[in-house]
């Protein structure tokens, strides 16, 4: 089942549907935006040079640094009486990137975050605990705002408060939820704490999750503790918030929404645009909002592309789940690496807990790359030759996974110094030199 006839288009008709609204995006911008305005004369290009969707690659690209420097509304293509929502991200540094909407990107959104819902198999006789944050940041409300639209029962329970959500989540008999992944195994925890039995207890069917990465193992774990359907939500705020892509009940690809949002996958290095299948930077640009238009927007997510055909009838492409953030991104040897590769790779040996560092250092001209692992308490051996299996094992997968030696240095647990918040996982000794 469909939202939408538009994510089941031929290859013509859609391609025919994005040129026109990119065309109709590029005039707006220019006309209405002086950043664009002033970056498309500076390459000597007009809205018009622009005949085929291929030749958006001509354009500059747009980065989060512009949505910053133009604090707060200076990207902004309507007078403030048409904005009917404002959303903002914390920076993790400086101003945080603010984000608005008239009323027809409202309906936009909500219209694909309901495709998003009918992906997972929702209708009007759903009742959805929404366990997402609301506020300035976009989930709670994205969420909230399409399964009103869809006449669902929504209870916007926000995050936090654990053993509330537990009780509303047996008591009101939510058949979905959303949240993060982490939120979700949380509760899972505190679920059987409490004695709940997770099967008989609750009604869940299906859960919507993102806002954060989350490997194939964890993505599975947290089907099999609920007993649900793990349906991945990809968004971010510049584009539109949740919504832009979502994976479906037949795959684990994620169809993105690009009758609204075109993707380009971008070489890393060279900015080049990539063959479908390749991985590269995804980069979004907007094809039908009015307050915040934006042209090839470098979203630093790692993924790739794919127009195979999915089983469940839509035509429109898939992404892969997010592989890392370029910035995260080591180049050994001439080879791209991300951390998540690596942290993929372990989380399928056995012996090893997934406190790891990864050391990247020069030895001569050639770069090495080193994984300092932690060994589980269980297998703490005094037989060298067990861990020295175990370090060539490591050290085989690592090669077939990421085509390049990988140093596997095995350590004691507790040995890998923990840091307050995020776990440093990199240290790149090269820069030093
Ligand atoms: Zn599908």
């Amino acid at each position: 089942m469909t939202y939408s006839k538009n994510e089941c288009l031929s290859k013509d008709e859609l391609i025919s549907l994005q040129l026109q609204r990119l065309q109709e995006t590029l005039v707006r911008v220019y006309n209405l935006v002086p950043f664009y305005k002033e970056k498309f004369n500076n390459l000597g290009i007009k809205p018009s040079d622009i005949k085929s969707l291929e030749d958006l690659s001509k354009l500059p690209f747009t980065k989060k640094k512009d949505l910053r420097d133009n604090y707060p509304y200076g990207l902004f293509a309507v007078d403030m009486d048409q904005i009917v929502r404002i959303h903002s991200s914390s920076g993790t540094t400086g101003k945080p990137t603010v984000v608005g909407y008239t009323e027809h990107d409202m309906d936009v959104w909500s219209e694909v975050m309901a495709r998003v819902f009918t992906m997972g198999g929702l209708t009007s006789r759903d009742i959805l605990q929404n366990s997402t944050g609301y506020g300035l940041f976009t989930g709670g409300l994205g969420f909230h705002t399409a399964a009103e639209r869809m006449k669902m029962a929504v209870i916007p329970s926000s995050t936090g408060f654990t053993s509330r959500q537990l009780l509303l989540l047996k008591d009101f008999k939510a058949t979905a939820i959303t949240g993060t992944p982490s939120f979700a195994l949380h509760m899972a925890e505190k679920a059987k704490a409490e004695g709940y039995d997770i099967k008989k207890d609750f009604s869940l069917k299906v859960g919507f999750f993102g806002a954060e990465p989350a490997s194939e193992g964890l993505k599975n774990e947290i089907s099999r503790v609920w007993g649900i359907h793990y349906v991945e939500v990809y968004g971010l705020s510049e584009i539109i918030g949740p919504g832009v892509a979502a994976s479906c009940m037949h795959s684990h690809l994620l169809h993105i929404n690009e009758d609204h949002f075109y993707p380009e996958i971008i070489d890393l290095t060279t900015g080049e645009v990539l063959p479908e299948g390749e991985r590269g930077e995804l980069v979004v640009t907007s094809l039908t909002k009015q307050a915040l238009p934006i042209i090839r927007y470098k979203t630093g997510d790692i993924t790739s592309l794919t127009r195979i055909p999915c089983k469940c009838g839509r035509t429109i492409a898939r992404i892969e789940s997010i592989v890392g953030r370029a910035d995260d991104m080591l180049l050994i040897n001439g080879v791209n690496v991300f951390p998540s590769q690596i942290e993929h790779v372990l989380s399928h040996v056995d012996g090893i807990t997934l406190n790891y560092q990864i050391i990247a250092h020069k030895k001569g001209y050639l770069d090495k790359l080193q994984v300092d692992i932690e060994l589980n308490e269980n297998i703490m051996s005094e037989n060298i030759h067990q861990l020295d299996n175990l370090k060539k094992h490591i050290e085989h997968e690592m090669l077939n996974n990421l085509y390049i030696n990988v140093d596997v240095k095995l350590v004691a647990p507790k040995s890998i110094i923990r840091s307050e918040g995020k776990a440093v996982r990199v240290i790149d000794k090269r820069k030093d030199i």
